[in-house]
């Protein structure tokens, strides 16, 4: 198995065998396992990471997992995108080394009745409308690392609350990953990408383009006026979501990345992060300052 061409990509199903492959690379002690976890559907910004890891790492391992424990709602884990048979192409493309493919089953059991909670983080933001959204990614999360093993784990800041929290159960449960958070990959319009917006239609995903651009209204004006408030720049980022017809916002708020803490008189440090939704599509992203 060790001696296996590096460049042939290998599908895993097993956890089991993806666990003892991992632990035959650990053993061996020259290797490190630089891994990317997703729920596929396969876009630009999976793969910046993924190339990411191929720069930080000997072994790159890719998953691939619809998890539905971070689903609040059964009808958004239904229509989630899956598009496998291109990914795995994708994947060949790139020359990872391995894809860690279970099925559900492989990876809870009926009675699966284990849970890792970061308790404080998870409550802002999106934890606020995602009931257990978190828990179920930091759950599934610390599974694949179990399994998995890497030394090394890449992931968006697109999802920057996700990556806050993690960081925070790594660091808590001294978890021996070293983790990367990985700019967020854009249109050229600047829409994040993601794999909700396969479900936006041309007219929605216009639309959608403007919510990178009211980060950066928000971001410019922090940056040319002394002293505004934070309430101040998120009207504003209201206002102009409003005029291009964003119905519903989430919510818009100004943060402080290592506590989350909202701030009243923003800083450097600080994130705007939007959450809305286009016809029935939510879709989330942030700017630092
Ligand atoms: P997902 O498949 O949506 O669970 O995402 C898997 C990983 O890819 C997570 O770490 C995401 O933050 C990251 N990701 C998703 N979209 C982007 C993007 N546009 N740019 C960079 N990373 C991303």
């Amino acid at each position: 198995m060790m001696s296996k061409k590096i460049n042939s990509l290998q599908i895993i199903k097993s956890a089991k065998r993806m666990q003892s492959i991992s632990l035959l690379i650990k053993k061996s002690g020259r290797r490190t396992i630089a891994f990317v976890p997703t729920m596929g559907a396969l876009h630009e910004g999976h793969l910046a990471l993924i190339k990411k890891a191929k720069k930080v790492g000997k072994i790159v391992v890719v998953s691939i997992f619809v998890n539905p424990r971070q689903f609040s709602e059964k009808e958004d884990l239904d229509n989630y995108p899956s598009s496998i048979k291109d990914d795995i192409k994708k994947l060949r493309i790139l020359k990872i080394d391995y894809l860690f493919l279970p099925q559900i089953n492989e990876i809870y059991n009926p009675r699966f009745q284990t849970k890792v909670i970061v308790e404080e983080f998870q409550k802002h933001l999106c934890g606020i409308s995602r009931k257990n959204h978190f828990d179920g990614v930091t759950t599934i999360v610390l599974k694949l690392f179990n399994i998995i093993m890497p030394d090394v784990a890449i992931f968006g800041k697109k999802d920057l609350q996700q990556f806050i929290i993690i960081k925070t159960m790594v660091r808590e449960l001294n978890i021996n990953v070293k983790l990367i958070c990985h700019k967020t990959i854009r249109e050229k319009d600047g829409l994040a990408m993601s794999s909700r917006n396969n479900h936006l239609n041309p007219k929605e995903k216009q639309i959608a383009a403007g919510i990178y651009k009211g980060l950066k209204l928000g971001k410019n004006i922090f940056m040319t006026s002394k002293n505004i408030t934070s309430k101040k720049i998120v009207k504003l980022i209201h206002s102009f979501y409003r005029d291009l017809g964003i119905k519903k916002i989430e919510y818009i708020e100004i943060m402080n990345p290592d506590d989350m803490a909202y701030s009243i008189i923003p800083s450097r440090k600080d994130f705007i992060a939007v959450s809305v939704k286009i016809g029935g599509t939510r879709l989330i992203d942030n700017v630092e300052f």
